[in-house]
């Protein structure tokens, strides 16, 4: 297991389509134990493997510590509700921004062994499923934020504020 250098915000690798997994070879193991690795030294939530400069459709996610999921060619089969939530990236370090995003979400992705799953979220990992799934197709969070990035531990600014 290795920790891998993890792309910043600007590198065109994060702008890019990810391609399918057909197979998952010893070498895509041991990307999917990096890539945990990498997350977890970070203090990440999840991490896409663009941000580890591979093109390929797998992330990672756990939101407690303490249930690593793996995700090969995920798919968000249906979302419902609305949370509007700040959200950071381990590709922006130190940047926050609010997100709106689906309050739910079913997934079906496949495991190491190429099987077929589905998993359902709500609030946190739901915003996290919806977050790395759209690092395989190119997209950042970035993209998506109301109003401008704060920088983490800065307040967020209220309606008063904001009114002259
Ligand atoms: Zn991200």
């Amino acid at each position: 297991m290795a920790i891998r250098n993890i792309r910043l915000f600007g590198d065109p690798v994060l702008e890019k389509q990810c391609k399918e997994v057909k197979e998952v070879t010893p070498r895509t193991l041991e990307l999917i134990d990096d890539m945990f690795e990498t997350m977890y030294d970070a203090n990440g939530v999840g991490l896409a493997a663009p941000q580890v400069g591979i093109l390929k459709r797998i992330c990672v996610v756990d939101v407690t510590y303490e249930d690593p999921i793996l995700l090969i060619n995920p798919r968000i089969m249906e979302k419902s509700g609305e949370q509007t939530g700040s959200e950071g990236c381990l590709s922006l370090p130190g940047k926050c921004g609010d997100v709106t995003r689906a309050n739910y979400v079913k997934v079906e992705y496949y495991d190491e062994n190429m099987e077929r799953h589905e998993i359902e979220g709500t609030e946190l990992l739901a915003r996290a499923l919806q977050h790395e799934i759209e690092h395989l197709d190119g997209h950042l969070y970035t993209e998506k934020v109301i109003g401008d990035l704060r920088d983490v531990g800065e307040e967020a600014p209220s309606d008063e504020d904001t009114e002259e």
